[in-house]
């Protein structure tokens, strides 16, 4: 399913004399994608605006020789009903697939060599990858004292402080990188990791808060990020935004920038340009769900609002993808699993690998894998801006060494966002409050995304859908 980028007229087609229902989203990623679709499915005549020429945002997938590769994310992880009812709704359960039951073992390096994280507790008193000391030091965690509730901590701390420095080496270092591509010396605990700063001050300890916190999610209808299933769709992530951009049909205007928005008396002129063509149209409210880096771009006139200029200091490091095919017979790991993370003391350039083609069937032609590692991050982020080729060789050195890669690549897909995912550090509240202050002094605009809400596929899509609702109970009737 593709979408037609050329911009047509919208079915919220500008109307200066009825703004009173219409809704201008800008931004047409994932976040911006789910809100429109669930304001349109209730009625409400909603216009997207996209820079691109495509929507998706980072987002995107492609087919070629029998490979599929993504550019960004891989998977969604099924934390919330929300995601199954966007899935569902979109019309996809059948496109849909699930992470292979064979690929639930992670790996993390340690020594130069990938270990298989223990699956369960017992099997976790027997691995080579914690010294005695670091498992020992789990059964004093529950008495460490917690942090009072006002004080921000980075993550480095935090662990430091509950659980030792080989857990913050060995598991924490490598996850961050999984997950933020980020530093767990400058990430906050409290913004990159809500739920683990909760957990603390609610039960004083995270290994109780894990057994008594289950409850209370099951009781939500939620998943843990652990216990989540991984969803793709037959033909890669973009089949999402393919679906949702084809439901909203006309309404959804490629190539077309906003760069300001007016107060007026009935609710915000939305400015845009298409090429050199700039037009305008008239909205009751506004949605911004791009990059925070655009959203500092953006003019917002006639309100009280602040400015959005200090959103620009959000650090994005860049980030490079680089997916790589080779023949089954010349990989000598097992790829057993869903990829291995590498921490920052072990002496290799990449940040970990997917192994895509373990995780979702259609990856790999017949007898070859697909193999996607990460390159940059708040770790490296001058490895991440090397050119093409020298990308390719770095990963290739440390999957020979890795993963016994012996052969050359049958396929070769890189990608770098110069700008790729937001660091929640800390002193993150200050631009949180600034969002918070926008939207009282700007009544009518809304702003959700991975800047806000979360940086996951599973916290964008919640997101969008939260969003919507705000944005439909605050429409008038
Ligand atoms: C390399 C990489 C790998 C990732 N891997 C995973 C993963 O495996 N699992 C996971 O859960 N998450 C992953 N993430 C995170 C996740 O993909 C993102 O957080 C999420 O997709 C963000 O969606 P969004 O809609 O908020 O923003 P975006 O996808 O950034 O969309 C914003 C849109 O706004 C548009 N735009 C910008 N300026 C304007 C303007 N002025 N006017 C109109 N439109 C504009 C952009 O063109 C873009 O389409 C990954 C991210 C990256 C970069």
């Amino acid at each position: 399913m593709t979408i037609d980028p050329t911009p047509r007229p919208s079915f919220s087609a500008p109307d200066p004399k009825a703004p009173s229902r219409s809704v201008a989203i800008v931004g047409g990623g994932i976040t911006g994608l789910t809100c429109a679709f669930w304001l349109a499915r209730q009625g409400v005549p909603v216009t997207v605006f996209e820079a691109d020429d495509r929507v998706g945002g980072v987002i995107r997938s492609v087919s070629r020789d029998g490979y599929l590769a993504e550019f960004g994310p891989n998977s969604i992880l099924e934390t919330s009903p929300k995601i199954v009812a966007l899935i569902r709704d979109a019309g996809l359960e059948g496109r849909r697939l699930y992470s292979s039951p064979e690929a639930e073992n992670r790996y993390l390096v340690r020594g130069g060599r990938p270990i298989s994280l223990p699956a369960s507790p017992f099997k976790f008193f027997g691995t080579r990858l914690f010294s005695t000391g670091a498992k020992l030091r789990l059964l004093i965690e529950p008495f460490v004292r917690r942090a009072p509730a006002d004080q921000e901590e980075t993550v480095a701390a935090f662990v430091l402080r509950r659980l030792g420095r080989e857990w913050l080496d060995y598991a924490i270092n490598p996850m961050i990188a999984g997950i933020y591509a980020g530093d767990p010396t400058r990430l906050s605990v409290r913004h990159a990791f809500p739920r683990l700063h909760t957990v603390e001050q609610r039960y004083g300890s995270l290994i109780l808060g894990q057994f008594l916190g289950a409850r209370e999610r099951r009781r939500r209808g939620e998943v843990s990020k652990q216990e989540a299933r991984k969803v793709s769709f037959d033909q890669g992530l973009q089949v999402l935004t393919d679906a949702l951009a084809a439901y909203l049909g006309p309404a959804v205007r490629c190539r077309t920038a906003v760069h300001g928005l007016t107060r007026t008396a009935a609710g915000w002129r939305v400015v845009a340009r298409t090429g050199e063509t700039e037009q305008t149209s008239e909205h009751a409210g506004v949605l911004l769900a791009v990059p925070a880096h655009r959203l500092a771009d953006l003019a917002i006139e006639g309100a009280s609002a602040p400015s959005l200029d200090r959103l620009r200091e959000i650090h994005y490091p860049p980030v490079a993808s680089v997916v790589l095919g080779f023949r089954r017979s010349e990989v000598v790991h097992p790829l057993d699993g869903f990829g291995m993370l590498i921490p920052a003391v072990e002496p290799f350039r990449i940040l970990g690998t997917l192994f895509s083609s373990s995780l979702f069937p259609h990856r790999a032609p017949e007898g070859h894998v697909t193999l996607t590692s990460y390159v940059g991050g708040v770790r490296a982020p001058d490895l991440a801006l090397r050119p093409e080729e020298e990308l390719y060789s770095i990963t290739v050195a440390d999957l020979r060494q890795l993963l016994g890669v012996r052969g050359e690549p049958t396929f070769r897909h890189t990608v770098c966002y110069p700008r790729a995912i937001p660091q929640y550090e800390v002193g993150y509240g200050r631009y949180k409050d600034l969002m918070d202050n926008l939207e009282r002094t700007a009544p009518g605009v809304f702003l959700a995304g991975h800047f806000r809400n979360g940086i996951s596929l599973g916290d964008s899509i919640i997101a969008g859908h939260d969003v919507a609702d705000r944005i439909a109970a605050w429409l008038p009737r």
